[in-house]
């Protein structure tokens, strides 16, 4: 078994903390912005200084490569994002990817025999919180394997005019050309050159650290869907107009999301999570009885039969009137749960096992780039727990020995994939 450094991890986690730091602990580094720039720099000379080559491709996904002994073998990537949200912390997303630079590094400096070239890459754009959506870039690499009911979302030309959020001007394209990190499309990861991908990534929850264990072994990404509900009701002066001939949409919309709570907590399934974290209220004027409310709800299970319920729910709920208001529900979509790649899964199970770590099987309830990459090629996850299950906020954190655990979990199972 080969062990990845804890003292080089504690460094890797020091030096990119320090690109788009807050001040505050986190970091706010999105995407194609001046301290993203800073991080890849680092990457590349880091990269290049264990002999690796660095490779680009045009979407600024970013591949550093050491040769295997068999020049005809397909690559085997290890990789994630090294963008955050804003005031994010120091650990989504670049955790996979400072794990794979230590995991080369590893093989470099022990000079790890390996057939297969072995490669740490960095995926571009996976929060989309300046230019939106999440997972932007992997969806469109993927585009060609996904379902046609996600991939439409992911269309290049649809992509590259994503405005920023922030001066609502700039979009993706633009700021991608006048970008230092961009190459050739020829460089994409694809099936034909890579055998397989390996993400580790911070659970982002608690599960792993109420259960005492280091490391998870991820089986799968749970499938969701995206509902709005939305209310109609009668604009009117609000001092002017009796409350018995109100339709306030607000209050009808807040009767509902009550009776959606109660009705699914009945279901008794506290594996079920399902939030409501965007509300549209028309016309917003403390003035005026609002006529129209719209709020999200997103439902996230693994089991297909169990979300099916929930939107029997939802259908019921806009067959009635609320406060006198209309109901309506849209999908807005939906996707399955996606199983990560038998094999791999058992590669890092058995890593976990002969390391002597505490481990788990576990469900990922965030979406990653590796389940879209999944589609694509045989692909697999590696979580490490995190510190009160906080995640896309500055306290953030897992030790610098749990991220340790999980390189080294994936470096071996890389090497069990090599040996394959
Ligand atoms: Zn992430």
């Amino acid at each position: 078994m080969y062990k990845c450094s804890v003292d080089r991890m504690k460094d890797l986690i020091n030096t990119f903390s320090q690109f788009g730091a807050t001040g505050d602990g986190g970091i706010t580094r999105y995407e194609l912005s001046e301290a993203s720039i800073m991080a890849r720099t680092e990457f590349k000379k880091r990269m290049e200084e264990i002999g690796a080559t660095v490779e680009i491709d045009d979407l600024a996904c970013m591949y550093a490569t050491l040769p295997g002994t068999d020049p005809k073998a397909k690559r085997i990537v290890m990789g994630s994002h090294c963008d955050s949200v804003r005031n994010g912390g120091n650990y989504d997303g670049i955790l996979g990817v400072m794990g794979a630079m230590e995991a080369l590094t590893t093989v470099a400096k022990d000079k790890i025999a390996h057939k297969h070239p072995l490669t740490a890459m960095i995926w571009t754009n996976e929060e989309g919180s300046l230019y939106p959506p999440a997972m932007m870039v992997s969806g469109i690499i993927t585009n060609d394997y996904l379902p046609p009911a996600i991939a439409k979302n992911f269309q290049f030309d649809n992509m590259m005019k994503s405005v920023s959020v922030v001066d609502k001007t700039t979009t993706f394209g633009e700021q991608l050309a006048k970008y230092p990190f961009i190459g050739d499309k020829a460089n994409r990861i694809t099936p034909d050159k890579y055998k397989a991908m390996f993400e580790l990534h911070i659970e982002q929850g608690p599960i792993l650290e109420d259960a005492g264990n280091e490391v998870g072994v991820v089986d799968c990404v749970l499938g969701m869907f995206n509902y709005r509900v939305k209310f109609f009701g009668q604009a009117a002066h609000a001092g002017t107009f009796p409350m018995a001939k109100r339709k306030d949409a607000l209050f009808a919309a807040a009767q509902a999301l009550i009776h959606i709570h109660t009705e699914v907590d009945k279901l008794g399934r506290p594996e079920l999570v399902y939030t409501t974290g965007e509300i549209v209220c028309h016309p917003c004027v403390h003035t005026v009885i609002p006529d129209y409310i719209d709020f999200s709800i997103d439902c996230r299970h693994e089991d297909p039969e169990v979300r099916a319920k929930v939107m029997a729910i939802l259908e019921d709920v806009a067959k009635k009137e609320w406060a006198g208001c209309r109901c309506e529900i849209e999908e807005k979509w939906q996707r399955d749960t996606v199983y990560f790649n038998e094999t791999l899964f058992n590669y890092v199970k058995t890593s976990a096992e002969e390391l002597g770590l505490k481990h788990q099987v576990i469900h990922s309830g965030a979406g990653h780039d590796a389940q879209f990459c999944n589609y694509m090629m045989p692909t697999t996850m590696i979580f490490v727990r995190s510190k009160d299950g906080l995640s896309h906020c500055e306290p953030e954190y897992s030790s610098p020995e749990d991220c340790t655990a999980g390189a080294s979990v994936m470096l071996n199972a890389v090497l069990k994939a090599d040996s394959e």
